[in-house]
């Protein structure tokens, strides 16, 4: 997808050291294609590539955030902004029937990319406890 030249300047001074083999840093870039769902200058939403459910959205800020745990303060907002965006999307796709939001965070929390990200899953019922 093409992007928006206002974001040009962020993203260059984003994409530095660690962010620069991050796949998902590449995503929100814009060299590694993604369907987009929803973008601002803080945040970027696309589609999983390897869909667990009917609807299911990444929602990853664009500054190469680790994970949850590598949070500080100082990130309190932005995290309130991913958690929002969230539900923006879910009204916007109409998910009034109820939808789930995950954070796998480490090994044992099952995360495999290591750029903070909240899955928006829905369109079929969830099962619980998760595996
Ligand atoms: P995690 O397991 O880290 O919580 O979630 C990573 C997610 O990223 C997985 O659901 C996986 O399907 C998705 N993913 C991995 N590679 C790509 C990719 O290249 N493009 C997109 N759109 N999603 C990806
Ligand atoms: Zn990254």
């Amino acid at each position: 997808m093409s992007r928006s030249p206002r974001f040009a300047s962020a993203q260059a001074a984003m994409y530095t050291g660690l962010a620069m083999s991050c796949l998902f840093c590449k995503i929100v870039e814009g060299s590694i294609p993604s369907t987009a769902v929803y973008q601002d200058d803080r945040v970027y939403a696309f589609s999983d590539i390897n869909p667990k459910a009917p609807v299911h959205v990444l929602v990853v800020p664009r500054e190469h955030i680790s994970s949850l745990h590598d949070t500080d303060r100082e990130h309190r907002a932005l995290l309130g902004h991913l958690l929002g965006t969230v539900a923006e999307i879910a009204r916007q796709k109409g998910l009034g029937k109820g939808y789930r939001v995950v954070v796998n965070i480490g090994e044992d929390g099952g995360q495999t990319v290591d750029h903070l990200h909240l899955h928006l899953l829905a369109g079929r019922p969830m099962t619980w406890p998760p595996g």
